[in-house]
């Protein structure tokens, strides 16, 4: 392998509280040197001058579609479009078909991240058998197969029983749970947040209780058991008042929080007239909730910035609004929302940004990454914090399209992506043919 220099950067670090001009040396997939000036014969070099060059972003929740569903996405054509948008790892959901609830489908996912060669493709197993909620998965196999943790995302664990036994093999097996909260008693079937709009627009309503009582839930089962509990993509004020209160007591509860979170809200479903990429779960919010999101982002309650990814075909999101399925991509569109909103906005600073998203993910599933030092994985994001970029869902490396933010000027974006000391994105030229 080559030797790369990225020059003339300011490099933010957390895990370091490195926040200066320097240049990066990369050598054999590791980083060999961080200096003020650094020359190397023969080496390939990339020009970071007025950008920011941090540690490898990491996403902790995608959804690729392989095995199974690979017309939505493959864990390539997944892969490419993480480093693309500047993440060069991801976790990926176990909601496939079959459902990663075992080591075989472990090794599957695991040798398909490594045959693409792109982003770090870390695979989360189920904790139920099917993630039907009825018996625990295979985690200690897959925990051997390189699984980082467990959830039966998509779907809540409905049986509190069960969910205690989950976290106590978690614990057992240094797992964290990520945890999809959505109280099943109170979520048969539904479209959209239930308030103003949902009554508005005829649509079947969530309350968000279903999502406070699950988080409260299985707060209090972090304490019985000891699991590291990590609440996924959380949307709730009551929800990140728990977890405010969980942290304050010491429990092992992190959260993380998608973009579009912090973004958009349920107006927006109306505003839209039923277009189908506002249909999530959980559902938009209403504008108190988004507010509490920000307060949980400026004061350290959400230790996350995770996109949910979740790749579906335009022919399934074209259906009637109740029929279509959740979910809209998220990986080439979450730093230009991240420095949008939050940075040039100044609910967070960029160091802090780079925590949300690379110190903390590497921290909460225990990752090997996430920092840069001498000796370290060569995992890099370069971000240009004043591109302004115009999104435009037609160009997605995704095999899927389904954004609300096609069209969006945002400020900032991903200038390049270093995975193992490589430059995986932007794409040499040859690629272009
Ligand atoms: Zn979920
Ligand atoms: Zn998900």
């Amino acid at each position: 392998m080559g030797t790369l220099i990225i020059r003339h950067g300011t490099v933010i670090d957390p895990a370091r509280g490195l926040e200066a001009h320097r240049d990066l040396l990369i050598k054999d997939g590791r980083i060999a040197a961080i200096e003020e000036k650094i020359e190397a014969e023969g080496a390939e070099v990339f020009d970071a001058s007025g950008l920011v060059i941090a540690p490898g972003f990491i996403d902790l929740h995608v959804h690729f579609r392989e095995p199974g569903f690979e017309y939505k996405e493959t864990i390539e054509t997944g892969a490419r479009a993480a480093v693309a948008g500047g993440f060069t790892s991801v976790c990926c959901m176990p909601n496939t078909q079959p459902v990663n609830d075992n080591s075989s489908v472990t090794n599957f996912i695991v040798e398909r991240g490594r045959a693409a060669g792109l982003a770090n493709v870390y695979p989360v197993g189920a904790i139920t058998h099917g993630s039907k909620g009825e018996q625990l998965a295979e985690i200690g196999e897959m925990k051997a197969a390189g699984i980082v943790a467990i959830s039966d995302d998509g779907r809540a664990v409905c049986d509190a029983g069960i969910m205690r036994r989950a976290m106590e093999y978690a614990r057992d097996f240094d797992l964290p749970v990520a945890d999809h909260c959505e109280d099943c008693c109170l979520s048969p079937g539904w479209d959209m947040h239930e308030g103003e709009y949902s009554a508005l627009l005829g649509l079947k309503g969530l309350s968000g209780a279903a999502e406070d009582l699950q988080v409260a839930r299985d707060i209090q089962l972090a304490e019985v058991t000891g699991a590291r509990v990590h609440i996924a993509h959380i949307s709730t004020a009551r929800s990140i008042a728990f977890v405010r209160e969980a942290k304050r007591r010491g429990l092992a509860v992190t959260c993380e929080v998608t973009p579009h979170h912090f973004t958009l809200t349920d107006a927006e479903v109306y505003r839209r007239g039923y277009d189908t990429n506002t249909k999530m779960a959980p559902p938009l919010r209403p504008q108190s909730d988004l507010e509490a999101v920000i307060e949980g982002l400026r004061d350290g309650t959400i230790d996350a910035i995770a996109t949910d990814h979740a790749p579906h075909h335009a022919n399934e999101k074209m259906l009637e609004f109740d029929r279509a399925p959740n979910g809209i991509v998220g990986l080439e569109t979450a730093i230009p929302l991240a420095l949008d909103r939050l940075v040039h906005r100044g609910v967070v600073t960029l160091r802090r940004l780079v925590e949300l998203l690379a110190t903390n993910p590497a921290r909460i599933f225990k990752l090997d990454r996430g920092i840069l030092e001498v000796g370290a994985a060569a995992d890099v994001t370069v971000i240009d914090p004043g591109r302004v970029v115009k999104v435009d869902a037609s160009q997605f490396q995704s095999r899927s399209r389904n954004t609300p933010f096609d069209g969006w000027e945002l400020k900032g974006a991903a200038a390049a992506t270093v995975v193992g000391g490589r430059l995986v994105w932007p794409p040499p030229l040859k690629e272009h043919g």
